[in-house]
Parts: C-alpha cells; sequence; structure tokens
C-alpha cells in the first residue's frame, strides 16, 4: 500500500481509487467518470493579453533554436546548419544584427544561384573538423583556425616580435601547416 500523501485520490465521491501518478489520476477520472482534467497546458485565450506567457515562449523557441544550431556542429550536420541559417536570416534582421543577416542571406543567394550544386555542397559539408575522433565531437573550421591563429602568435611573441602584421603572422603559419592537415 502506498503512503496516502504520495498518491491522487480520484475526484469522484463514490470512487476509492488512488494513483500514483497525477497523469494515471487524470486519464483514470476522464475514461471513467468524464470529468476535465484539473490542470491544462492551453493557451491562454486571445482576448487576455499575457505579455509573460508570450515571452516565456519567444524565449524557449529561440532558445531551442539555438540549441538547435549548436548540435549540427558538433555531429557534423551540414543540412541542419543551412536550415538554421535559413530561419535565422529573419530574427538577426529583426534583432539589427544586419552583418549577421547578410552574410546569411549570401549564404541562400549562393545555394539559389552564385555556386553550382557541386560547389555549394562542398561549402555545405566542409565546414567542420573532428580533432579527436569519436561521434558529435566535431568544431566548426572557424573555431580551428582561432586555434591555429592562437598558437601562432605564442609563437610570435616567443621571437621577441611585438608588431603583428598580416605577412609575419603569414610566414609563422607555413610551419603549421602540417599541423593543420
Ligand atoms: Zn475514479
Amino acid at each position: 500500500m502506498l503512503p496516502e500523501q504520495q498518491t491522487h485520490k480520484c475526484r469522484d465521491k463514490n470512487c476509492t481509487k488512488r494513483f500514483f501518478f497525477l497523469a494515471a489520476k487524470n486519464l483514470h477520472e476522464e475514461l471513467a467518470h468524464g470529468l476535465a482534467p484539473t490542470a491544462s497546458l492551453e493557451e491562454p485565450k486571445e482576448n487576455i493579453r499575457d505579455d509573460l506567457y508570450k515571452y516565456s515562449c519567444s524565449r524557449l523557441y529561440v532558445g531551442l533554436l539555438l540549441l538547435n544550431a549548436n548540435d549540427p556542429v558538433k555531429e557534423g550536420d551540414g543540412d541542419r546548419l543551412i536550415r538554421f541559417y535559413n530561419i535565422y536570416t529573419f530574427i538577426f534582421r529583426m534583432n539589427g544584427n544586419d552583418k549577421y543577416a547578410y552574410i546569411c542571406l549570401r549564404l541562400k543567394a549562393r545555394e539559389l544561384a552564385l555556386m553550382s550544386p557541386r560547389d555549394f555542397h562542398r561549402l555545405k559539408w566542409n565546414r567542420f573538423v573532428n580533432n579527436h575522433g569519436g561521434r558529435a565531437q566535431n568544431i566548426s573550421l572557424d573555431l580551428r583556425l582561432e586555434h591555429i591563429n592562437k598558437v601562432t602568435k605564442a609563437l610570435i611573441k616567443s621571437q621577441g616580435m611585438q608588431n603583428l602584421t598580416d605577412d609575419v603572422s603569414k610566414t609563422f603559419q607555413k610551419p603549421l601547416e602540417a599541423w593543420k592537415s
């Protein structure tokens, strides 16, 4: 027998059933007695203005979308990343992040007109690298370039050079080519 405080009693007066799970109780009440569930996840009616509800929904949508953008990078899923860029083009534009919106738009233009299907296929799938092996361990090529730049800068500083120009850093990047591949 379950302890009484941990169970949910059926709301019907003539029924003595008790349930451990609230969902099971709700289902029993609905099927056996035709009672409506006590708590529902229905949206508020249209004439009621609920900014907190709307804010929470937007935050959840955007947050989940952003999580959805990190995952394809880890998995190396080019198709899913392109879908993310398509959706976020509008969100970037709405928030005034015009440079990001422009990059997304340029990607779309490349897909539709500027690149051959073969080249776009390469652009889509050649964006990730897996340094250590294993599933879902990819990082973006951009991030890898940042890692390489960090090593390059440390190398240059170790030589006592303070003024970095692109030409100087390129000279130092040459020995790193072997490490990159
Ligand atoms: Zn009952």
